[in-house]
């Protein structure tokens, strides 16, 4: 059966039971501020397990895509070493919100497997939840019974809390599970050691391929367990092990999902799959992690710094970098393999193969500046080689190397190896380790448990309409962070404070008691459909009701930004064509960042058109027209362009001004004439084919002309009122192009001069020509000086000192016969002397530098010199 059929085998099964089919939601969701990416088909449906919201349909079925490579679940590093994880997967999933529960999800499961795909049913296997003392939980006897109606008695076997009790995260929706294994060995294997004794124990062909979790209980933050008001269903079955199965193959990756990239990485990179073991996991490992990276971006999230855009990152330089070492690979190839990804899961992802040139970009743009990386780690590492006595290479090197440079550490052990080097793996731990403990202290987060002051789940936004407005608070907790500090989080009955989101950042206000106490609140997000207000302190009186308000002058000219971000990609779209795609977007109080797909930079003469475009729009007064609560189905069709983020089940809100129609969910001027104005500041790119826009609007384009008016005026000031100053300020610097030139000329003479003085300064230490001194000359001039007398020396050592712009400079000069007769090392002399000057440096063997802050040093240095040489 071909993966298609199978997937769609899957769905249209639980359709003839009543379930909705839903597309996956996108990799990347918005408003969960506790996750990076969907590691789960439940994360989108998450709020309805928390009942923060309404699913539309009580039975939904769908292929999630997941990504499992940071946080709780991350399984980064076996991917590619076995042959049944993936970092991107599909999770085939049929859910029941208060519905239906354990019986009919067994039935249903077992009939998918053993009839419509026609498992036999002497391969599967069941696990039930044996019980926990820890929780004071029983056996999950109501799964047992049920189990026993399917399958032999003697199949179903006992799983401990690890494999059988499923978690979110440490709080929230949790429960029971029934996994479903596979034994897809040979008769003869399984004649060898039975299968029930293989299960959960990582072999690659007893593996499991469906989880079926009951979800009943709540885990609080003090670790104890509390019912649901509601039961649920939650099921995952990993999509490329179910084909394993049906395609009768040993390794998800000789299934249809993988072969078709696996031959294109043979053939571009001229090896063969299946013949050598490191190879194999090299293929495998790049056949993987073009997917997780080909379909982050196509979500919208592309690789950067910080954050999820990092994780992709570094996933995308795990591939690059078995491609280079067991492929020899030396430049860019992987983005050569998002052709073959896209023709072949276009059909059930169409954003592969709208995305596909922006993919491609991106990738290749990535792979060059990481091979431009490891060719700079090469050089590094081989100086390091070089330093080394003896045949360990320190840790704490080569944890620079890995930390500041961005150098792989497998890499630095490979070559070293190849060089009959050690590493000190020890001390790299060591670094590594005060690492992580320096950034976890840093991010660490303790959350209380919620603290319910009214039992009222429904809250209501009405920051569209009011800025002000009586609340009561439900509920609050608590979050302490060493970052941060303690923080408060309130949920009201209703509020008018916007939530972060949409690019726009969170109102701040404040809180106000009947007896004028006031509580300030900082910042506004959302999380998982409920808005919360972060405040520093408590009000002493919790129960009251408090005015709510938000400063009005802060959402004021956000919503200017706003508005404005909206007309600029409607400019951008219709001056630079409809391959313009919006990428990301921040709107604040002083200003905007538009980031959009296009393939060349913006002309001047563009962006002043796109400036125009946007300001005629401003001058032109538009009113906003707002329909709120549609659904996202109807709202496309008036022509609003859907933005990554969206999922199923959302309604959505349009906001039109003139021509320009968006989903969007932030606050906008009421008429585009209270922008004022519109002016680009940036314009530049942050990735191959993606360009960032960065603009104000309203007080502060004034403030903006203003500024630049009075650096003009001083500037003309400068030029003692120069008629025209463009013109004077050329001439001052042609003038001081040839003043440059003229000193140059001098300094060489002087060094001349210097050298014949220095000359007759040199003292012999220990047969070598000494001397230690400190001149006036600037870096250059002194190198040339060095160079020249070591010209005339075979068994020179110098040490000159100079001072320039208030920092020292020490630089060392040693004749390479003496490197190589005494073991001197001018890197190394200058890297202890410059210990005196406040600071380091380092350079070769025979000439280095060091600079430091600290001039007063540069005597104690010059002294210390001499001991070199006795
Ligand atoms: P395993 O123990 O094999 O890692 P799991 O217990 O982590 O699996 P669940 O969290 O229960 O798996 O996920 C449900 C299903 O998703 C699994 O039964 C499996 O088929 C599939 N799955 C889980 N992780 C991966 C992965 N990294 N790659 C591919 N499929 C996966
Ligand atoms: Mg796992």
């Amino acid at each position: 059966m071909k993966s298609q059929d199978i997937r769609s085998k899957f769905l249209s099964f639980f359709e003839s039971k009543n379930h909705n089919i839903v597309p996956s939601a996108p990799m990347v969701l918005k408003d969960d501020p506790t996750l990076m990416f969907v590691n789960a088909g439940m994360a989108p449906f998450k709020e309805y397990f928390l009942g923060n919201a309404e699913p539309k349909s009580k039975r939904i079925t769908d292929s999630q895509k997941c990504l499992r490579v940071s946080g709780k679940h991350n399984d980064l590093e076996e991917v590619g070493y076995d042959t049944y994880h993936h970092t991107l997967f599909e999770m085939l999933g049929n859910w029941s919100f208060g519905d239906y529960f354990k019986k009919e999800a067994i039935a249903w499961a077992w009939e998918l497997l053993t009839e419509v795909y026609g498992i036999d049913k002497d391969i599967l296997y069941v696990t039930v939840f044996e019980g926990s003392d820890e929780d004071g939980l029983a056996k999950d006897t109501e799964a047992y019974d049920y189990w026993k109606e399917h399958i032999a008695e003697e199949r179903i076997l006992n799983g401990n809390k690890k494999d059988n009790f499923w978690e979110m995260g440490d709080q929230g929706p949790c429960g029971p599970c029934s996994e479903i294994h596979v034994d897809i060995r040979s008769e003869e294997e399984k004649a060898k050691i039975p299968g029930k004794d293989l299960i959960n124990k990582d072999h690659p062909q007893v593996v499991e391929i469906w989880n079926l979790v009951f979800m009943q209980y709540n885990r609080k933050a003090n670790g104890s367990l509390e019912n649901l008001p509601e039961k649920h269903i939650d099921t995952g079955m990993g999509f490329e092990r179910l084909c394993m199965v049906l395609q009768g193959v040993q390794s998800n990756y000789d299934t249809d999902v993988f072969t078709p990239i696996i031959r294109e990485i043979e053939t571009i990179t001229n090896t063969v799959y299946g013949k050598n073991d490191k190879v194999d996991v090299a293929i495998r490992v790049i056949a993987d992690h073009v997917r997780a990276v080909a379909f982050s971006i196509a979500d919208g999230q592309l690789p950067s710094n910080n954050g999820a855009g990092y994780v992709i990152r570094r996933i995308l330089r795990r591939a690059v970098r078995y491609g280079f070492t067991f492929l020899n690979k030396k430049e860019p190839f992987i983005y050569r393999l998002v052709e073959v990804l896209s023709s072949k899961m276009g059909t059930a992802f169409p954003e592969l193969k709208t995305q596909k040139q922006l993919i491609e970009n991106v990738i290749k743009e990535e792979e060059q500046s990481f091979l431009r990386t490891l060719d700079q780690g090469l050089v590094l590492l081989n100086r390091i080689v070089e330093e080394t006595k003896g045949d360990t290479v320190s840790g704490e090197k080569a944890f620079e190397l890995y930390d500041t440079y961005g150098f792989p550490i497998d890499l630095t052990a490979l070559i070293l190896s190849e060089k009959d080097l050690k590493l000190d793996e020890e001390g790299f731990d060591k670094e590594l380790q005060k690492q992580k403990k320096r950034s976890r202290v840093a991010s660490e987060v303790s959350t209380g448990d919620w603290t319910v002051l009214i039992d009222d789940s429904v809250q209501e936004f009405v920051g569209y309409d009011y800025l002000e407005t009586n609340v009561k608070i439900t509920r609050y907790r608590k979050v302490s962070s060493k970052k941060e500090g303690d923080m408060y989080q309130l949920v009201f009955n209703l509020t008018p404070f916007y939530p972060e989101g949409g690019g726009q950042v969170g109102d701040k206000g404040y809180l106000e008691s009947a007896q004028g106490e006031v509580v300030y609140i900082l910042d506004t997000k959302k999380e998982n459909n409920v808005i919360i207000h972060f405040t520093k302190e408590l009000p002493s009186h919790l129960n009251e009701t408090f005015r709510a308000v938000v400063s009005n002058e802060l959402r004021e000219l956000s919503a200017s930004n706003h508005t404005a971000t909206h007309l600029l990609h409607q400019a951008l779209r219709t001056i630079l064509g409809d391959h313009v795609e919006q990428k990301g977007s921040l709107v604040k109080p002083d200003g905007l960042r538009f980031d959009f797909s296009h393939f060349s930079k913006v002309t001047p003469e563009q962006l002043i058109e796109i400036e125009d475009f946007v300001n005629a729009r401003i001058e032109g007064k538009l009113p906003l027209v707002e329909h709120r609560n549609i659904p996202m189905e109807k709202a496309l069709e008036e022509g609003a362009m859907a933005l990554f983020g969206e999922k199923y089940g959302d309604t959505v809100r349009t906001i039109r001004f003139g021509q320009s129609i968006e989903l969007c969910g932030g606050i906008h001027v009421k008429n585009t004439a209270d922008i004022w104005h519109f002016k680009i500041v940036s314009e530049g790119a942050i990735a191959a084919g993606i360009r960032r826009i960065e603009a104000i609007t309203n007080r502060a384009v004034k403030d903006f002309y203003l500024d630049n008016n009075k650096a003009y005026s001083e500037m003309k000031a400068l030029l003692n009122n120069a008629k025209e100053p463009v013109k004077a300020l050329q001439g001052l610097q042609n003038e001081n192009a040839d003043l440059k030139k003229q000193i140059e000329a001098l300094l060489k003479d002087k060094a001349k001069d210097i050298k014949g003085t220095l000359k007759n300064e040199l003292t012999t230490v220990n047969g070598v020509q000494f001397l230690a001194k400190q001149l006036d000359l600037d870096a250059s001039g002194i190198k040339d000086v060095a160079f020249e007398l070591g010209n005339e020396f075979d068994n020179l050592f110098l040490l000159l000192a100079t001072v320039i712009n208030g920092k020292a400079l020490l630089s060392c000069y040693i004749s390479k016969a003496l490197v190589a007769s005494n073991g001197l090392n001018a890197g190394q002399v200058v890297r202890e002397l410059g210990k005196y000057i406040q600071g380091g440096g380092g350079g070769q063997p025979f000439f280095a530098t060091a600079g430091g802050k600290n001039p007063e040093g540069i005597e104690e240095a010059l002294k210390a010199a001499r001991e070199y040489l006795t």
